[in-house]
């Protein structure tokens, strides 16, 4: 089988960036899953589609024209880069996701980026759900303060204005409602190995993941 490896964890938690270095690294194609709920998102935003109206979220689901060119994500061809990881995108993305019948509709699409020499990816349930028979399954954490902490960094270098109480108390509640919905690390597989990166560099933690890869 193709080999993939799973990075699971609440946002924040640093899975994208470390999915990314493990997947260069590798030489491995990545998949960052999120971006598709938030793809879905920004469509059903601009088509003025409220996040409670299901149907037409998954219809439009269903259609979505993406392509990921380069190290750009387009929607009906126009870069949307950047307008995805908007901190509204991630908030609807969010809502949305708990549609049991988006989650069914973006299955394939995310099984598709399985492609030699491999992938990795990161999201909420690669491990449990999209890729059950994954090569190495990884729960990340690391404590809402540290995710604030790093999200905070991450919009101040963007020029976006931020603040940390505000991001502490944003995390909570998407943490929360996601875990109303998902897999707890606990309840996840067996063979998923749980991370804790809080105090850990970048680094650190992905030669970790691929040590424990090469094992
Ligand atoms: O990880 P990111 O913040 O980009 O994801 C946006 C939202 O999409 C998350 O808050 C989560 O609710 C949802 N999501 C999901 N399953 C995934 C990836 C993301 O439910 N595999």
């Amino acid at each position: 089988a193709i080999p993939v490896i799973t990075l699971d964890g609440p946002s924040a938690s640093g899975k994208g960036t470390i999915a990314h270095l493990v997947a260069q690294a590798l030489g491995f194609h990545y998949l960052d899953s999120g971006v598709l709920y938030r793809l879905v998102a920004l469509a059903a935003m601009k088509h003025a589609i409220a996040a409670e109206d299901e149907p037409n979220i998954v219809a439009m689901a269903r259609c979505l024209n993406v392509s990921f060119v380069d190290a750009t994500v387009q929607l009906d061809g126009v870069d949307v880069s950047e307008a995805v990881r908007a901190e509204i995108c991630g908030e609807y993305a969010s809502r949305i996701a708990q549609y049991p019948t988006l989650r069914e509709v973006l299955l394939d699409r995310q099984r598709n980026f399985r492609e030699l020499p491999g992938l990795v990816t990161d999201g909420r349930d690669m491990g449990s759900v999209v890729f059950p028979d994954a090569t190495l399954k990884i729960y990340l954490t690391a404590d809402a303060e540290e995710r604030a902490r790093r999200r905070y960094k991450q919009l101040i270098e963007k020029g976006i204005n931020a603040n940390i109480a505000d991001l502490v108390a944003s995390l909570r509640e998407r943490d929360e409602r996601d875990s109303k919905r998902l897999a707890s690390p606990l309840q996840q597989c067996e063979d998923t190995h749980l991370l804790d990166t809080t105090g850990f560099s970048i680094d650190q933690v992905v030669n970790q993941v691929l040590s424990m890869y090469a094992d």
